[in-house]
């Protein structure tokens, strides 16, 4: 989970790194509300989980309480990147001498930690590593050895950052590694770290990313979870318990197996190349036990997506077999019908496996409205491909 910058800094300011007090507005008036309370010059700085920013005009410094409205009043709403800004972080404008770069992050390919530091901060990273990578130091970090003082100067020192500032800035790395291993984040970036005029350091900007197998150690964390910001469908499916990303085409998917679903996504996409692009529509994996009450789930959660056109469902029979899945996929429908959600869109059915021509059977039988059963996965993916196009 990828937080906002001030649920970033208020981590940090649990954790003891120096960063200027401030408070999230979700309207123009509470903006001048936070301004009048700090009572001097702020920065009024979008939320959003993007960065950049700065250059969408997302951050803009205010003179006064009045100002602050004004500049809250031109950033909520802003798209910055596919995300509108919601809400402002109203913090006290730092008089900047200098912006350094820094953050611990997971460096899987060498499953280790990195440590990366530069003192040419504040502007983007990704530009800076391609452009003039010499000025971006990369220091692993070994995951039982972590960080203390001496490593911390190491790092610093690697990042060339200027010996006026060098000693507290190491000790502001310690605490972020602190909070890095205590938060259990696999990212934790401050860009920029900055030097006041009077040599103070202090971050200025937080970005910190959550491991989310870790949240049974942190029940604190859920709070942290924005539900507005989150897909209506996926949190639908997610209080259902079910395995479900949304994608952005037209036919859905459900499969059992993780591998299966991914490989159905894949002859989908491809069969649905000739057909003008048609698309997956999600990821939606039901498991081993394919009860009627999960395949009812299923099917609500992907026929309520407005994109989608039509349903593949792709079953490998092995410890629950064809038979039951069928079993399942018919009380799914009468259950949908009760439900008041009868199932309107057509469905491709196949069936492979343990039990395969019993399951095909009672399906058979069952003549529901709207189903067809296609014995390949590539013919299969390519029929519902193919609906989907036609009910564009
Ligand atoms: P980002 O563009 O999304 O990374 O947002 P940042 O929080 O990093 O802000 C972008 C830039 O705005 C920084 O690099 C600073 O140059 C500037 N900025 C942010 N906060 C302040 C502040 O308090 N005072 C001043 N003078 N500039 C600021
Ligand atoms: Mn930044």
């Amino acid at each position: 989970m990828d937080l906002y910058e001030y649920q970033a800094k208020d981590l940090f300011a649990a954790h003891g790194v120096p960063v200027l007090p401030g408070s999230v507005a979700d309207t123009p008036d509470q903006a001048r509300a936070v301004a009048e309370e700090l009572g001097q010059t702020v920065v009024v700085k979008a939320q959003v989980k993007t960065g950049g920013r700065g250059k969408a005009g997302g951050v803009k410094l205010a003179d006064d309480p009045a100002d602050a409205r004004t500049k809250a009043e031109a950033i909520l709403g802003l798209d910055i990147k596919g995300h509108i800004v919601r809400r402002v972080l109203v913090t006290p404008a730092s008089d900047i001498a200098e912006e350094y770069y820094f953050s611990f992050l997971l460096d899987r390919p060498n499953r280790t930690f990195l440590a990366m530091a530069s003192a040419e901060g504040g502007i983007d990273i990704e530009q800076l590593a391609v452009e003039r990578p010499e000025a971006l130091a990369k220091v692993p970090v070994d995951a039982i050895v972590g960080v203390d003082l001496a490593k911390a100067r190491e790092i610093v020192a690697a990042g060339k950052f200027p010996e006026a500032v060098a000693d507290q800035a190491a000790e502001v790395v310690v605490k972020l590694w602190e909070t890095f291993v205590a938060e259990d984040a696999t990212l934790v970036e401050v860009n920029p770290l900055v030097r006041d005029p009077r040599d103070k350091v202090i971050a200025l900007d937080g970005k910190v990313t959550l491991d989310d197998n870790a949240a049974f150690r942190h029940p604190g964390h859920a709070d942290l979870v924005d539900v507005d910001a989150e897909d209506p469908l996926e949190a639908a499916a997610k209080a259902k318990d079910l395995n479900y990303v949304k994608l952005d085409g037209q036919v859905g998917i459900i499969g059992n197996g993780a591998g299966l679903v991914m490989s159905t996504l894949d002859v989908v996409a491809y069969a649905g190349e000739d057909l003008g692009g048609v698309r997956p529509a999600n990821f939606l994996d039901i498991g081993g036990g394919a009860s009627a009450e999960v395949m009812a789930n299923g099917l609500e959660i992907i026929l309520s997506d407005r994109d989608v056109r039509s349903v593949f469902v792709n079953v490998f029979g092995g410890i629950t077999a064809c038979d039951a899945v069928a079993n399942g996929i018919v009380q799914a429908f009468q259950l949908l019908g009760s439900r008041g959600d009868a199932v309107t869109k057509p469905i491709v059915v196949r069936l492979d496996g343990n039990n395969a021509d019993e399951g095909r059977r009672i399906l058979t039988d069952a003549a529901l409205p709207g189903l067809t059963q296609v014995d390949t996965m590539d013919n299969a993916a390519r029929t519902a491909a193919e609906l989907a196009a036609q009910g564009a």
